[in-house]
């Protein structure tokens, strides 16, 4: 069975219709095959009949396949469930519970929960609560590297189900359905979720789970409402699929975004509940490599510190150190400038340079609020290591090689630049450049054994000037009085007498209030062509997008991609071209 998809249908509403049911399960299984499981959701027995019910109890009749049934969502029907917890209802059929995981051997998970939303109290026992929803949540996102579920059963649907895609006809999703199972589902991201009561067949473009370009991708979820069994209109009431279970699943095929993917739905609900619930949040970080937002989330750990998980004091020990005021450099701030963000690590990041001394002109910049690097912790230097490995392959690609430096005087965050010139300076021009615009300038630049460390020659909270070369050799000036701030344009006019005269270079903005229409990508392409460093191209969909590429999708399905240009795997996955917008949505 291993790795091999399962066949599973899922139901609506039974309403003691079991004849009906079954023969229908039956005249699919004798034309294409066994199914291995039959899930029911809404109302499984009829409040005014079970005459049909009686036989299968009895064992006079037997379900043809695996059958598996949500508890009551009425007082009527109550009776039918003589075990709150779960139990075996009659051969081949059962009664999962009030709410859990129910895994088979398959690897398959599937959570549910029975019955209707309520927020009397006490909650009768036909309903869930916010209690219950709470409990089961953490329960699964407790689960270490939770990603989601297979499936998610519930029997109401999820209030606002409907936002960023096709409608449901008639059916309004702003007055039916429950909040909390929209809660449940943002955080238990069920690859399928199945839904009932509303005598309604609805299937909803498949959503995303992780916010585009903040977030690694994950797999989507797709809610499937089905119609009630025998319904005179023939809506669908019977749902077939195959799946493999997660858990044996390809990451990367389990990410993979179809082409009508939207939005997820349930955003907004999220986004309220992470200012509310900090339990909420904890929860999240698991799943998420990186965020934007430090306050509530610093990245993810690494398996060094893993003895630390869950505890909320360590966390709060590892975090950076934090700005006193406004800072346009720490990515979690509003100031930041996003659009100039190149690729987002997990703890740091690169952008283009506002105002840079070249078009290619790079920051590599720690994602928290460092001063300098004597002051970046071990696992944030390792990682400036790697994008300076990733940069230097880069420009040598291009026929350039780079040269970085450091002014660790009157900045507040870390800000290493990184400027290419052409790959026929050797290390004395460039060494010699500097020192020669440093001796104008009454400084002495000394060069550092290659092989030492910058902590080895100066204390944290120093002011000092740094270069350094792709070779690895070094320059280093200590700081006392004052310090030239035009320093670097000085140092340009020196490496590129040419273009001395033109202005600095200013990456375009490419803000947009419409970034749903075509035309705006096409904006977006030529601009980011003309403006940064590596060549976008617009595509129809993020599934053309292969290798090493980063993507900006919109609404509809369009994409702008742009091969990595980096030969060099940075830190994983988490590598962004961060476009000009967070959301295309308002
Ligand atoms: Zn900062």
């Amino acid at each position: 069975m291993e790795g091999l998809p399962l066949r599973v249908l899922a139901c609506g509403d039974v309403e003691g219709r079991l004849e009906s049911l079954f023969g229908r399960v039956r005249a699919i299984q004798s034309k294409s095959g066994r199914f291995d499981m039959l899930l029911c959701v809404g109302d499984f027995f009829s409040s005014t009949s079970d005459a049909e019910w009686a036989e299968y109890r009895s064992g006079a009749k037997k379900a043809p396949i695996p059958t598996f049934v949500l508890g009551a969502n009425n007082q009527e029907t109550m009776h039918c469930f003589p075990h709150v917890t779960g139990c075996e209802l009659a051969e081949n059929i059962t009664y999962l519970g009030r709410r859990g995981l129910f895994s088979g051997t398959s690897g398959l998970q599937i959570a549910y929960l029975s019955g209707t939303e309520s927020q009397e109290e006490p909650t009768p026992a036909y309903s869930f609560s916010s209690k219950d929803v709470t409990e089961l949540k953490s329960s699964l996102l407790s689960t270490p590297n939770f990603k989601g579920v297979d499936i998610l059963l519930t029997s109401p649907w999820p209030r606002d189900v409907e936002s960023f895609a096709n409608s449901p006809g008639e059916i309004d999703t702003k007055k039916c359905g429950s909040t909390l199972i929209s809660d449940l589902a943002a955080s238990l991201k069920p690859r399928y979720h199945f839904a009932a009561l509303e005598k309604a067949y609805y299937e909803r473009l498949p959503y995303r789970n992780h916010t585009v370009l903040q977030e690694t991708p994950q797999h989507v979820t797709r809610f499937i409402a089905l119609a009630e069994v025998g319904n005179k209109s023939k809506k669908k009431y019977l749902y077939a699929f195959s799946i493999v279970p997660m858990s044996l699943m390809d990451p990367a095929e389990l990410v993979k975004q179809p082409q009508d993917v939207t939005e997820n739905p349930y955003r907004k609900l999220q986004k309220g509940a992470q200012k509310t619930k900090v339990l909420g949040c904890a929860e999240e970080e698991t799943a998420c490599q990186f965020f934007f937002d430090l306050n509530k989330h610093h990245g993810k750990k690494r398996p060094s510190d893993g003895k630390d998980r869950g505890s909320s004091q360590t966390k709060q020990a590892k975090k950076p150190p934090q700005p006193t005021g406004p800072c346009w450099f720490c990515l979690a701030s509003p100031e930041v400038e996003k659009h100039l963000v190149v690729s987002i690590g997990t703890h740091c990041y690169l952008a283009l340079a506002k105002g840079g001394l070249l078009p290619d002109h790079v920051l590599i910049l720690p994602i928290g609020h460092y001063q300098s690097v004597v002051d970046l912790s071990s696992e944030v230097m390792e990682e400036v290591t790697k994008y300076k490995s990733a940069l230097k392959e880069f420009f040598r690609s291009k026929g350039k090689r780079y040269v970085l430096f450091e002014r660790n005087y009157k900045s507040q965050h870390l800000q290493l630049q990184v400027i290419p010139v052409p790959l026929d300076y050797t290390s004395e021009d460039i060494k010699e450049c500097f020192i020669t615009q440093a001796q104008e300038q009454q400084m002495e630049l000394l060069e550092i054994p290659e092989h030492s460390d910058i902590t080895q020659v100066v204390q944290p909270g120093t002011p000092y000037f740094y270069v350094e070369l792709d070779t690895g050799e070094k320059l280093f000036h200590r700081i006392r009085g004052s310090f030239p701030l035009q320093f670097g344009r000085w140092v340009r006019r020196f490496l590129y007498p040419s273009i001395s005269r033109s202005p600095p270079f200013s990456p375009t903005l490419f803000y947009s209030n419409e970034p749903q229409h075509p035309s705006f990508l096409h904006r977006w392409c030529s601009q980011a062509r003309r403006t940064s460093m590596w060549s976008w191209t617009q595509a129809r969909s993020s599934s053309t997008v292969s290798g090493a590429a980063s993507h900006c999708s919109l609404a509809g399905g369009c994409v702008a991609f742009c091969t990595l240009p980096f030969p060099v795997l940075l830190p994983f996955p988490p590598l962004f071209f961060t476009p000009p917008f967070f959301s295309p949505f308002p």
